[in-house]
């Protein structure tokens, strides 16, 4: 289900749509350093993990930066696609990350295939999980607030079950949920 969800361009429309909202609310917010006004300055990146073809304005990455002298600071707001400096879609990242834990193996790699992600990525992945994201400021706030405690050793499967609905609402609220992560100079709250 999850495979046809990549290959889906409505999902795909649905996630820029996301980054567009969250895009046009950093600008109203202006510049987090000095209060300034900021001015679009995106940048061009080549997700992979896409399983059709999309328009090239799903690889712009939206991001800002300051228009007051001696600040020009940049800012780069959330986002359900881009995780960090990951190569892959968050989505991707996500998905095969999850299904380590709750799928056969068999399963995993045949996702693993469909995306060509190789073994070292995933494994990388993991790693990322358990040690990167464990540490990072924001999980260090997020966690708190999800009780009963989410078992860390089993994420983002043991977080994206915190969330209701279908396949792809939980993910949807997953991404939307870590979006904060990805940001360059957004912090959660
Ligand atoms: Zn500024």
């Amino acid at each position: 289900m999850y495979q046809s969800l990549l290959s889906d361009s409505r999902f795909h429309e649905l996630l820029l749509a996301c980054d567009r909202d969250l895009a046009a609310a950093a600008r109203i917010a202006g510049c987090p350093q000095c209060n300034g006004t900021v001015h679009s300055a995106n940048y061009w990146r080549k997700p992979r993990g896409r399983g059709c073809a999309v328009g090239a304005e799903h690889d712009r990455r939206f991001s800002f930066c300051c228009a007051v002298d001696g600040c020009r600071s940049r800012l780069t707001p959330p986002s359900l696609r881009f995780l960090g400096r990951k190569v892959y879609l968050a989505a991707v990242v996500v998905l095969v990350s999850m299904l380590q834990h709750n799928v056969t193996e068999r399963r995993l790699w045949r996702l693993s295939e469909a995306v060509a992600v190789d073994r070292r990525t995933v494994l990388r992945w993991r790693l990322w999980w358990r040690r990167d994201f464990r540490a990072s400021a924001f999980w260090q706030l997020a966690r708190a607030r999800l009780m009963p405690p989410v078992d860390e050793a089993r994420l983002p499967a043991a977080l994206i079950e915190r969330f209701r609905g279908e396949g792809v609402e939980r993910l949807m609220a997953l991404l939307r949920f870590i979006a904060p992560l990805t940001g360059g100079t957004v912090h959660a709250r």
